[in-house]
């Protein structure tokens, strides 16, 4: 049985994570959705905060969890033996970096692979570091997060 993981920061979650989380579970017995506790990223949203919009996001989503871990991922991955790592890729500037955090995992601990799954055209130009932007000035977002989330973001800015 494949048990996947999906770990990022996800601050705040956007369509992109949501389009990788949703075609991820199609693929996947079990998908663990997980956020990254960094304290070093000074985050918009806490890690409960995170974690509760996803699992808000991903109710309905049978085979989806959503978790938090800190530290070292190869360790998280082993002590939940999950065997799958699922990262997106957006564009080439994602590449080089995920490249060399996916050797170095499978350095660590070769008993995972990393996956990647390509972004889905539309979402392609997607991060949630411009969606915080353009919420701070006060822009639309609606296309980029569902309204919900948005509302929790305006609320951060106000
Ligand atoms: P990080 O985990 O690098 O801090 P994020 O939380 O933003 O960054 O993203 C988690 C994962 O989701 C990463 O693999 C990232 O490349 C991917 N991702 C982010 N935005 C998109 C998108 N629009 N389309 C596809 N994948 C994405």
């Amino acid at each position: 049985m494949n048990s996947a993981v999906y770990p990022g920061s996800f601050d705040p979650v956007t369509y992109g994570h949501i389009d990788i989380i949703k075609r991820a579970a199609s693929i996947y017995d079990r998908l663990t959705v997980s956020v990254l506790n960094n304290n070093t990223k000074s985050p918009l949203f806490s890690t409960d905060e995170r974690v509760k919009m996803l699992k808000d996001i991903c109710r309905g989503l049978d085979n989806v969890k959503v978790d938090s871990f800190s530290g070292l991922l190869v360790d998280y991955v082993k002590n939940n033996d999950f065997n799958v790592v699922v990262r997106g890729l957006r564009a080439i500037t994602d590449f080089e970096y995920e490249l060399q955090m996916a050797q170095t995992n499978r350095k660590l601990y070769p008993g995972a692979d990393t996956v990647f799954l390509t972004t889905s055209l539309e979402y392609a130009y997607l991060s949630s570091t411009t969606v915080k932007e353009v919420a701070y000035f006060g822009g639309d977002i609606s296309q980029f997060v569902p309204e919900e989330i948005a509302k929790l973001i305006y609320d951060k800015f106000r």
